[in-house]
């Protein structure tokens, strides 16, 4: 999956770029959705997908159940198999784990505005203790901040710039992210796929 998030790095942080929310696409290449044996997607951010060769061959070990299928079907010379668009585990993960550390995650856990003013839109990372005093890139010291506040600060801290943080940096647990992961579009959407997505808001007719 070529979306997938990189852990951050304190000199890639430097670079990142401003944060943009996608409009939904069509997935390309048949992926499947990939459900826990819960019918939750194993994960949000990013989304549980698998490209289709590794769906046929999880179907044929048994190892998941097709729960939606494309009108895409591949052939060999002695079978034909309609790809799945959405799969469920067998066995059930436990998804009590921590997670990555991202740039989008973070961008994330803050929902996608600047921790100083509110504003959502272009945003950059801040070093809510400077790196020149000391502060390290981690979730408790990483914020998303919007070009201008990000300006303004400057390499001061919160304090010294008079400019408060909205919510403290915390490092969040999978569930805080999961939440806050049903807010926003995920890039792939496939038709099959919404159910599983979207099952606590009010569908379109
Ligand atoms: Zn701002």
């Amino acid at each position: 999956m070529s979306r997938s998030l990189t852990a951050l790095s304190g000199a890639a942080l430097a670079e990142v770029q401003p944060g943009r929310m996608t409009a939904p696409r069509s997935p390309s290449g048949w992926p499947a959705l990939v459900l826990n044996a819960d019918f939750r997607p194993l994960s949000y951010y990013p989304l549980s997908i698998w490209p289709w060769q590794d769906v046929v061959k999880a179907v044929w070990q048994d190892r998941v159940d097709v729960v939606s299928v494309y009108d895409k079907v591949v052939r060999s010379p002695s079978m034909e198999f309609q790809l799945p668009s959405v799969v469920s585990l067998k066995t059930y993960i436990d998804q009590d784990r921590s997670p990555a550390f991202t740039r989008f995650n973070v961008f994330l856990r803050d929902g996608f505005t600047c921790q100083y003013c509110g504003q959502a839109g272009e945003l950059t990372f801040d070093h809510v203790v400077p790196r020149s005093h000391g502060g390290r890139t981690t979730w408790e010291n990483i914020v998303a901040a919007c070009p201008p506040c990000n300006l303004r600060k400057g390499g001061r801290t919160p304090v010294q710039a008079g400019m408060p943080i909205r919510h403290a940096p915390r490092r969040p647990n999978s569930w805080q992210l999961q939440d806050a992961g049903r807010r926003f579009p995920p890039d792939y959407l496939h038709n099959s796929w919404l159910d599983y997505l979207y099952w606590d808001i009010e569908l379109e007719p």
